[in-house]
């Protein structure tokens, strides 16, 4: 099976796995217990935490680990709503966001926030100009993903920052796949609040940090320990801090050769599509990842495809639900019909894809 899916997950790398295996046994103790043992693991956390807020050019205590994005994405939206809501009632976000968002935003619905869905073009970026006709006096929040997980396009986040900025709005970045991929820096980029998951770097699922920049408030989630500075409590997830450490250094290690593997791969399929007239690239083709490609394919069938291959593992543009086809709300965004959705498909990378595996699947679908 050649695995083409690596923006839903990838695999974890060996030097994560062995840094974290110790901590699961040998050093299993509660790092918040006053013995010996338990300050040598005080430290590890410490140094992870450190190696996260490197990565994005922030303070060590500005960085809350989490269980993933999903988590991150919830306390940041609910928690300064929760705690801010003198600072107003508006949120403003885009309607190509990841579900872990926009779920989000329908319940601050309920609860008496307004939010604003921005459209995308047909590129899948959104309209600055429109972006700032949308604040008003009760907006607190923007919430925009730097790359998306679909079509791997990229937002132009230091121009979203600045706009935050100078009308004194918060700026929350969904930064999941951006992250190992894109060099960040929140204070060039005005980022307030940002996540991102282990699981998309070759580290181990179920982890994640969220940047909380210094003075911002949020209400926690999960009431409990004083565990990450009182901001979530729970005993602390060793193994899997670990192991997000490393991941990130390991990204980092690598930045410059990873993503000249990536823009390698995306160049012999880029050559490829353009030779054929049934296959198009969707999404902006420069202000992009080159890791995640979606295509459509005209007259193709996604969903047998995927669901019928035996050779490859990719994603498709739509769910297939008691034969009723619907798809993706960022395909849709981006102006295609259920139907053109059911023609696109996602194809993304990770270090451990190789030209061949590039090769072997425009063959099979050509
Ligand atoms: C994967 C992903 C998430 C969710 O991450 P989890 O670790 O599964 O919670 C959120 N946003 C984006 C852009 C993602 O790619």
């Amino acid at each position: 099976m050649i695995y083409l899916d690596n923006a839903s997950t990838t695999k974890i790398n060996e030097e994560v796995l062995n840094a974290m295996m110790p901590y699961f046994d040998q050093l299993f103790y509660n790092a918040s217990s006053n013995h010996k043992e338990a300050q040598h693991l005080k430290n590890k956390i410490e140094e992870a935490r450190k190696q996260c807020s490197n990565l994005i050019h922030a303070d060590a205590e500005e960085i809350i680990f989490t269980s993933g994005a999903t988590e991150s994405i919830n306390y940041a939206l609910k928690g300064y709503f929760e705690e801010n809501f003198e600072k107003g009632n508006h949120i403003i976000t885009c309607k190509t966001e990841h579900k872990a968002v926009l779920k989000t935003c329908e319940y601050l619905e309920t609860k008496g926030i307004d939010v604003t869905y921005l459209d995308v073009d047909s590129k899948g970026r959104i309209d600055l100009g429109e972006l700032q006709n949308a604040i008003t006096d009760d907006t607190a929040m923007i919430a925009i993903m730097f790359a998306n997980n679909e079509t791997g396009v990229l937002q132009d986040i230091e121009a979203i920052g600045s706009i935050a900025k100078n009308n004194n709005v918060k700026f929350f970045c969904d930064a999941t796949q951006a992250i190992g991929k894109i060099p960040i820096d929140v204070k060039q980029l005005h980022i307030d609040l940002l996540c991102m998951s282990a699981h998309k770097i070759n580290g181990p699922k179920g982890i994640g940090f969220l940047y909380v920049k210094k003075g911002i408030r949020l209400t926690p989630l999960l009431h409990g320990g004083a565990q990450e500075n009182d901001n979530r409590g729970g005993t602390y997830n060793t193994p899997l801090i670990v192991g997000l450490g490393k991941a990130i250094e390991i990204s980092q290690r690598y930045l410059i050769q990873k993503n000249m593997h990536y823009l390698n791969l995306y160049r012999h399929l880029f050559e490829w599509i353009n030779s054929k007239s049934n296959i198009r690239i969707i999404g902006d083709e420069s202000n992009r990842l080159y890791n995640i490609v979606n295509i459509k394919i005209h007259n193709f069938d996604a969903s047998i495809f995927v669901e019928s291959s035996k050779e490859f593992a990719v994603s498709n543009g739509s769910a297939c639900t008691s034969r009723i086809i619907e798809g993706s709300h960022v395909l849709k965004a981006m102006g295609l019909s259920d139907q053109e959705c059911n023609q696109c498909l996602r194809i993304s990378f990770d270090e451990n894809t190789q030209i061949e595996h590039i090769i072997q699947f425009l063959k099979n679908i050509s």
